[in-house]
């Protein structure tokens, strides 16, 4: 036996975190390359969220903060929930972490044993089975169609569930995929749980904000007040509000695994960065037209990307409702030679060819469990984008 514990050989590293080390590798050689590889906005955090962590510095907020979070980031976030999704979590039912991340760790780990089994609909953003696998959990894939627009379906649901199912990962709208879930797909989903009262949800629904079409952002707990005890709804201000590098996210769920997550929380990090907290109240009590600003920006740029997308050929691409990113299929391409002599037998090839070739990054689909498709994020400028989608084109012109 080796010294690192068993639990290591499940972690392995994201082929997300293996293709951003490949382009900064290209990058340090002198390389030009063009990056729709992160799941990251390009925006600056909005001015006066940096103002309200400078005071909060410069006030005294630099001592330990409670475990679970400020009371008042928590109240900032009660009245975010009710405000923006109709649910009236109270304090005692809301958790700061650091990053919507460490919520599903800390979820995980308060219940998660070898045994258990957690519904993923797939494609799948991998922190989840990463993190379900850490502690001895069996992720069980619900299939999701590009034909579907992505939606997860009941009767996909259904036939995943086992009695030995204790979570279903909801995340919507969606990484990779940017499909989102209505009215009428949570409802069916409702139904189907309200069958199997032993399941609880991880609703993530951290990029409710980016959404386009004129879609508005409903939450499972909204649309099912009687499963209310079941669900976690996940959010944070990473994406909304372009602060990633603050690293908070929060939760709202049941007293009881609150609790439970605020124990592991309390050994784990002794809490979240107290400047950081005063900065993520001030983005939740801020005016919305920050986001609204940033949202105009996502939707031209969907726009851009995907009416080129479509107009290449051996492409396919489903409109994306939300989140940044386009999913395309490129069964089209699959067994073809790339102009520089690569042949693409998968998806994985086909991004690395493509990156080699004409510089420009993005991630495989299978990364996300479901081939052979790509994921481009369009959380990037305008003029990169533009250039990309045309050096894209361009590859898959070359193709023989
Ligand atoms: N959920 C989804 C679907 C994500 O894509 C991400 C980040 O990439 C997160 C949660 C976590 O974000 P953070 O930890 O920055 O809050």
């Amino acid at each position: 036996a080796g010294f690192l514990a068993q639990r290591m050989e499940r972690l392995t590293v994201p082929a997300t975190i293996a293709m951003a080390q490949r382009a900064r590798t290209l990058r340090a050689k002198g390389e030009k390359v063009l990056s729709l590889a992160l799941g990251e906005p390009d925006f600056a955090t909005p001015p006066a969220v940096i103002e309200a962590a400078h005071r909060a510095a410069l006030e005294g907020q630099t001592k330990y903060p409670p475990v679970d979070g400020t009371p008042a980031l928590k109240a900032a976030i009660a009245r975010k929930f009710a405000r923006e999704n109709a649910l009236d979590y109270t304090p005692a039912e809301i958790m700061v972490s650091n990053g919507g991340k460490q919520v599903i760790f800390n979820a995980f780990m308060a219940t998660v044993q070898p045994g258990d089994e957690v519904v993923i609909p797939r494609p799948y953003w991998v922190s989840y089975p990463l993190i379900v696998q850490m502690f001895g959990g069996t992720p069980v894939y619900a299939d999701c169609h590009e034909a579907d627009d992505f939606r997860l379906t009941a009767a996909a649901l259904e036939a995943a569930i086992t009695p030995r199912t204790k979570w279903l990962v909801l995340n919507f709208p969606n990484n990779p995929t940017g499909g989102t879930m209505g009215q009428a797909d949570l409802e069916a989903v409702a139904g189907v749980l309200r069958r199997h009262p032993h399941v609880h949800v991880l609703s993530d629904e951290i990029y409710e904000h980016l959404l386009y079409d004129g879609l508005r952002h409903v939450s499972l707990a909204a649309v099912a007040p009687d499963l209310r005890h079941r669900i976690l709804t996940l959010n944070g201000v990473s994406k909304a509000y372009a602060m990633t590098g603050w690293r908070v996210g929060y939760v709202g769920g049941p007293v009881a695994l609150i609790r439970a997550m605020t124990a592991i929380q309390g050994s784990a990090t002794s809490g979240i960065c107290s400047i950081a907290q005063a900065a993520a109240a001030a983005a939740l009590d801020g005016p919305a037209d920050i986001i609204a600003a940033m949202c105009a920006a996502y939707a031209r740029r969907r726009e851009m990307v995907v009416s080129t997308l479509r107009t290449i050929p051996g492409l396919t691409c489903a409109m994306p409702h939300g989140a940044f990113y386009a999913y395309p299929g490129i069964a089209g391409c699959m067994g073809r030679v790339s102009a520089g002599g690569h042949r693409l037998r998968t998806d994985e090839d086909f991004a690395i060819a493509l990156l080699m070739e004409q510089k420009v990054a993005v991630v495989h689909g299978s990364a996300f469990g479901q081939g052979p498709y790509l994921r481009l994020s369009y959380a990037t400028g305008d003029d990169v984008l533009k250039e990309a989608c045309t050096r894209l084109a361009r590859f898959v012109e070359g193709l023989h």
